[in-house]
């Protein structure tokens, strides 16, 4: 196999890095400062352009700049790759010891280039240090909770770049015969186009996950609530519209609560608004914990919410409703507060949501002129 010139592989790889950090910098100049994490990928991509451009001109230029300075590069390179996905988490780790182990690797790898040269001493350098910098930030990709392509084609790059150091490592033995990243040897070839690869495709990776996480935050700002990220009275009614057409179709019991917190403008003034704010969020959470993934708890007015249960029977809903108002009658450690509920089920014939909607309505005005803290049916 002598198609590929490892010397151009090298060099179309240094450019390739260097046009995926102008891509990923101009991403991080139109995406908002909540993607975090593009700055740092695109500057470490534009050490590997540096580390690509100075080796291939091995033997033009002095050694110094393309054995010591590309060694440099690589590894900051590397690192401010991972230290780029560690801001893009949000999951940041001290920077010092990492920097330590740089130094201390480059300076293995001056000391087997001028003190004491050693081709193996090089190659073992270079590629235990890509081990422990790919494969914790593997690691940590692995570690994302993020659904969608990016995140396994980052990972996968990540993997496979392991993968072919120590690869590489093992053949050292096998194949001592050619030590130098220029040689023109199968074993050479193969890991520089492999490597070239995986730097593209992890850019890809990082560029797919910064657009999905901006999509996500885009889809959460849309459809809920920013204090208690209960959906939205627009995007609760557009899912109401989809379960009314399932529930007619189907004619399965849709059940609709209707929830306003007691008196809760007395909490305000006593406990102040701040207070008030935090009330309503451990309302949503503790609603939260009594529904199913196919519910729906949208925020209506201040402190008025409605929740939609799909095939739901009455009774099934009364106890539903019980659960959270009991819930709430006995939270001690904050404000206490209780709620009114109104229940109603439509079994597809109502003329619309409004028709359910007003039903709940008047079903929870009645539980608030009965007394409050308690559940009303119609
Ligand atoms: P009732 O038992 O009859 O429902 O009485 P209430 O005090 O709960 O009802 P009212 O409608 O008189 O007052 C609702 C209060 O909710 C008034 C408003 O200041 C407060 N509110 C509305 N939105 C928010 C919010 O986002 N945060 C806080 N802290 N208070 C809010
Ligand atoms: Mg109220
Ligand atoms: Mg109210």
């Amino acid at each position: 196999m002598n198609q590929f010139d490892p010397r151009t592989v090298i060099l179309l790889c240094g450019i390739m890095s260097g046009l995926m950090s102008l891509v990923l910098f101009s991403l991080k100049r139109s995406y908002p400062q909540s993607i975090r994490g593009l700055g740092d990928w695109a500057g470490g991509l534009l050490l590997l352009f540096f580390a690509g451009v100075l080796a291939a001109m091995r033997g033009l230029l002095p050694e110094i700049l393309t054995l010591s300075a590309v060694t440099s590069f690589y590894f900051l390179g590397l690192y401010w790759l991972l230290y780029g996905t560690e801001q893009f988490l949000q999951r940041p780790t001290p920077v010092i010891p990492w920097l330590t182990v740089i130094g201390i690797l480059v300076a293995l790898h001056v000391w087997f280039t001028n003190g004491q040269p050693s081709l193996v001493g090089k190659l073992i350098v270079i590629n235990v240090g890509g081990i422990l910098i790919f494969g914790a930030h593997a690691y940590l990709v692995s570690r994302f909770q993020q659904k969608g392509l990016g995140k396994w084609l980052t990972f996968g790059s990540l993997i496979s770049c392991v993968g072919l150091q120590i690869l590489r490592l093992v053949t050292l033995f096998v194949d001592p015969t050619e030590l130098d990243f220029l040689g023109q040897t199968f074993i050479n070839q193969f890991y520089t186009v492999g490597f070239s690869f995986s730097v593209l495709l992890f850019s890809i990776g990082v560029l797919l996950m910064a657009s999905e996480q901006l999509r996500d935050q885009l889809e959460q700002l849309a459809t809920r609530d920013s204090l208690t990220q209960a959906f939205t009275r627009r995007h609760w009614n557009y899912l109401s519209e989809g379960e009314f057409l399932r529930c007619k179709r189907s004619g399965r019991c849709l059940a609709v609560l209707a929830l306003d917190l007691d008196h809760f403008k007395a909490i305000n003034d006593t406990h102040g608004h701040q207070m008030g704010d935090t009330v309503l969020k451990n309302f949503v959470k503790r609603v939260n914990a009594h529904l199913r993934h196919s519910d729906h708890l949208g925020r209506f007015g201040g402190e008025e919410f409605l929740l939609m249960l799909p095939d739901t029977t009455l009774d099934q809903a009364l106890q539903v409703a019980d659960r959270i108002r009991m819930d709430l009658a006995k939270t001690t450690g904050s404000p206490f507060c209780t709620v009114s509920i109104g229940v109603t089920t439509s079994d597809g014939r109502d003329r619309s949501v409004e028709a359910i909607l007003a039903r709940a309505d008047a079903a929870m005005y009645r539980a608030k002129a009965n007394g409050r803290n308690r559940i009303e049916s119609a």
